[in-house]
């Protein structure tokens, strides 16, 4: 079926589908490694690229082209490459578009491990890159020398929940010849699509909403034009960074239900970023749908809405906050986000627990801050849960 014309929800549905000889429902896992040719002919044509099909699971498979084509759908791009997680997906987008000598400028609070893979093995290889406030544009046109050749912005970053324009930083980064790549992990193309916004490869932790049940992990590319996807597409080939059929089917799975998933934890997002605001316990809350957040605007013009994350911090500071992390029952203490599941996490005491305090507040990780990500139970459930630990401060 044709679904280009078709709304959001149902090509979440549709989108990517094929009919197979049983008329199927759902998309089958194809749980193979190599596909037979008819004939030699048949063999030499798939390989010249003369026919459609399929050769070898690591180069394609059709549970994982399903999926490939839905992403990429969803993001309105050319085409869409799934890996084995969202980081294979960005370490394939760094050796795709850089060589040695090359540059790249970099959203600072961008992922972790996004940034320390630049800065221990690309360095390495000779790459340089500058880890910049990209929600200030000026910032980010002071960075760019002559060798560089990517923009890499995370929006919402966190855990600041800094925006970045996309908009007006793809055109800087287009005037001087560079690639754009937004991670859009935080927002899923239900409420962001930054090839529309004018960048040139959106990124995405599969594991996070889109399949959005914490039960699998996965990455995705999808590229606004052929030559840019060509160029990720025979890297993720080479370097090996594929998805498992099995994994294609369970996020074919999970990505039917997003936006209903999506529209419930940002609505309860809503109500607990309200309740933590007026608490008097906590210092600030950080949530692109509160109207006191510092780049509200800026949400409303470039997402669909405000998402699922909320950063706050708690007046006790570091006490406070394992004292927090200690008490609640329904909020599970775990990284990660975009799953059924509400979690909480206390970056001082758990992820930046091996930084150094002065290496902390240089990446904005003050003693109190807590990383609240909604799941979908009850916010009733949610807000009582937060109300009792809160109390135990
Ligand atoms: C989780 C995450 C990643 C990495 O994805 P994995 O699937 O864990 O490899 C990259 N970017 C962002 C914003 C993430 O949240």
């Amino acid at each position: 079926m044709d679904t280009k014309n078709l709304g959001f929800d149902s090509k979440l549905i549709h989108a990517g589908d094929f009919e197979d000889a049983f008329g199927s429902a759902v998309t089958p896992i194809y749980q193979t490694s190599t596909f037979a040719f008819r004939d030699s002919k048949h063999g030499a044509d798939l390989f010249a690229g003369r026919e459609k099909g399929f050769i070898y699971t690591r180069i394609g498979n059709p549970t994982i082209d399903a999926l490939e084509n839905k992403l990429a759908e969803l993001e309105n791009g050319y085409r869409g490459i799934a890996l084995a997680s969202g980081m294979a997906a960005v370490t394939t987008v760094y050796m795709a578009l850089l060589a040695q000598g090359d540059h790249i400028v970099c959203t600072s609070a961008v992922y972790g491990p996004s940034r320390g893979v630049l800065e221990s093995h690309f360095a390495k290889f000779g790459v340089e890159s500058s880890f910049v406030d990209t929600s200030k544009l000026e910032e980010i046109e002071k960075a760019i020398k002559s060798n560089t050749k990517v923009l890499y912005l995370e929006t919402p970053a966190n855990p600041t929940i800094a925006l970045v324009d996309i908009k007006k930083a793809s055109e800087i980064a287009h005037k001087h010849g560079l690639i754009v790549v937004v991670d859009n992990t935080f927002c899923s193309p239900y409420l962001q699509r930054p090839l529309d916004l004018g960048a040139d490869v959106a990124l995405h932790s599969l594991t996070k909403f889109i399949n959005g049940h914490a039960d699998i992990v996965g990455g995705a590319l999808v590229a606004k034009d052929e030559e840019v996807y060509n160029k990720l597409r025979k890297t993720m080939v080479y370097m090996g960074g594929n998805m498992d059929p099995h994994q294609a089917y369970m996020v074919i799975r999970g990505v039917k239900t997003m936006s209903l998933r999506i529209d419930r934890a940002q609505e309860s997002s809503m109500k607990v970023a309200e309740y933590l605001e007026n608490h008097p316990k906590v210092e600030w809350v950080k949530y692109p749908g509160l109207k006191s957040f510092p780049q509200y605007e800026l949400a409303q013009e470039q997402m669909d809405g405000p998402g699922a994350m909320i950063s706050f911090e708690l007046k006790g500071g570091y006490e406070a906050g394992t004292t927090l992390m200690d008490n609640v029952k329904l909020a599970l203490l775990a990284v990660s986000l975009g799953g059924v599941e509400t979690l909480i996490q206390h970056p001082a005491s758990m992820t930046h627990a091996g930084l150094s305090k002065e290496a902390r507040l240089e990446a904005d990780i003050t003693d109190g801050l807590v990383r609240f990500a909604l799941g979908i139970e009850n916010v009733e459930d949610i807000i009582a849960d937060l109300d009792q630990a809160l109390a135990k401060i």
